[in-house]
């Protein structure tokens, strides 16, 4: 699941299931759909 986060100001998207932060929320829910297939790290 990605959750967002505040940041220097800015806010971020962060990947629970890995923990990796994305600017941009459709790269964040790329990654999701992606991430969710992986194993965990
Ligand atoms: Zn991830």
């Amino acid at each position: 699941m990605v959750v967002q986060t505040e940041r220097d100001d800015a806010t971020w998207r962060e990947c629970e299931t890995c923990g990796l932060l994305f600017d941009e929320e459709a790269d964040a829910s790329e990654h999701e759909g992606r991430c969710d297939d992986s194993e965990p790290s």
